[in-house]
């Protein structure tokens, strides 16, 4: 085919723990992928990282793994970091290096059911994405304590820019212009989502005027500036307290969402609850020019080394990463055989109440492709 010219390269990162059962199998996926769905030939490298190589050799993310992903790859896919349980000298998370060093700059989370329930026990559509700004709001991390006269008092910085916003909102709007286009090549009837294309910006701009207005106005003002996302998207704005209530009540009142780190980090948390097991739920870290596809879920060291983690969170973070590479084709064709294995039932994993093995699941989605 025209496009077998091309080639993407996919940097590999198992890290630990269960990292390394879910990674092969979200490969052996993306290997299955039939021809005619490629945007481009994939090509793998396999990248250390991980707290289990820190231990071994004293780094957690190795100049290499770095340098292979800047040189040689077009994005990445990351398992999970088992997080020490005290603060280990020298040690520091390699995905949140990894954020900074890539500049990924938004968190994007989708949460997606055919089937999820309710506050008021109902069974619903989800198909909700969240975009979380990911390098300012509370997690500068510039904390400080003071003594003062009536005892002590801590005092914590937050960080709004607009450079920040106006990327996130970016992103926002397009990606709701690109899921409009992904959700048409899908027959009526399996569209969760079946109004225009709405982007919910999530603030607290009642109080926090000066930070969380700047968002806003910000945000806004990428809707307003751009032909295409003025006539093509809606805009509605929630208050982060309501966003919350309105989530749980009405899950499929939502289209794309997106909000300040931490707002974003909470609603994301809460948003996976809904949809049941975090072994189901992925993630991309995105920026301008790579991205890295993350399953939501860390090293699960209860479960890891004996075949049964369920591997649809880093099979669907796969997904995500070849949508944001130009493969919306075969990100859907992803989407549907994970989908169609979830409805049929036979190939799950113990995390959704079945007997069936990573492996078992990963075949019946290689089969459904
Ligand atoms: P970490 O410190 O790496 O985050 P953790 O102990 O917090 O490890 P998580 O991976 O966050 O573990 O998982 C929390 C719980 O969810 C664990 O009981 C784990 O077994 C379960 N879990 C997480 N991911 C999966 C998965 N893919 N399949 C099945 N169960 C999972
Ligand atoms: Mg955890």
């Amino acid at each position: 085919t025209a496009s077998a010219a091309r080639t993407l390269t996919i940097g590999l990162i198992p890290a630990d723990g269960i990292g390394r059962e879910v990674i092969p199998a979200a490969r052996r996926v993306l290997e299955a992928l039939p021809g005619a769905v490629m945007p481009a030939r994939l090509r793998f490298v396999d990248l250390d990282a991980g707290f289990e190589h820190f231990q071994k050799h004293g780094v957690a993310l190795p100049e290499e793994t770095l340098a292979a992903l800047k040189s040689d790859c077009d994005g990445a896919l990351f398992g999970a970091v088992s997080s020490p349980s005290h603060k280990v000298a020298g040690y520091s998370s390699p995905i949140v290096g990894l954020r900074k060093q890539m500049d990924l700059y938004a968190n994007v989370r989708p949460v997606v059911s055919g089937a999820a329930a309710t506050a008021s026990g109902e069974r619903r559509a989800i198909d909700m994405l969240i975009i979380r700004e990911n390098t300012e709001c509370l997690y500068v991390k510039q904390e400080e304590q003071h003594d003062g006269p009536g005892g002590k008092y801590a005092v914590a910085k937050r960080v709004i820019s607009e450079r920040a916003s106006r990327r996130a909102g970016e992103m926002a709007f397009a990606m709701a212009l690109q899921r409009d286009a992904m959700r048409r090549q899908l027959p009526e009837a399996e569209r969760a989502w079946k109004g225009r294309p709405k982007v919910t910006v999530v603030h607290k701009s009642n109080v926090l005027s000066v930070t969380d207005g700047l968002w806003r106005e910000t945000v806004r003002g990428v809707h307003a500036g751009n032909a295409a996302y003025a006539s093509g998207v809606d805009v509605e704005e929630q208050l982060v307290d309501s966003m919350v209530y309105r989530m749980f009540r009405e899950p499929e009142a939502f289209d794309v969402v997106v909000a300040p780190n931490m707002y974003g980090d909470i609603i994301s948390d809460g948003a996976a609850a809904l949809v049941g097991s975090l072994g189901l739920v992925p993630s991309a870290n995105v920026g301008d020019s790579f991205v890295v596809g993350e399953p939501v879920h860390g090293s699960a060291p209860d479960i890891a080394g004996r075949n049964i983690a369920n591997p649809i969170a880093a099979i669907r973070s796969a997904a995500m990463l070849l949508e944001r590479l130009g493969g919306d084709a075969a990100a859907l064709a992803i989407y549907r055989a994970v989908d169609k294995v979830l409805a049929d039932g036979r190939a799950l994993t113990p995390d959704l109440g079945g007997a069936a093995t990573t492996t078992d699941v990963t075949d019946a989605v290689c089969a459904q492709l």
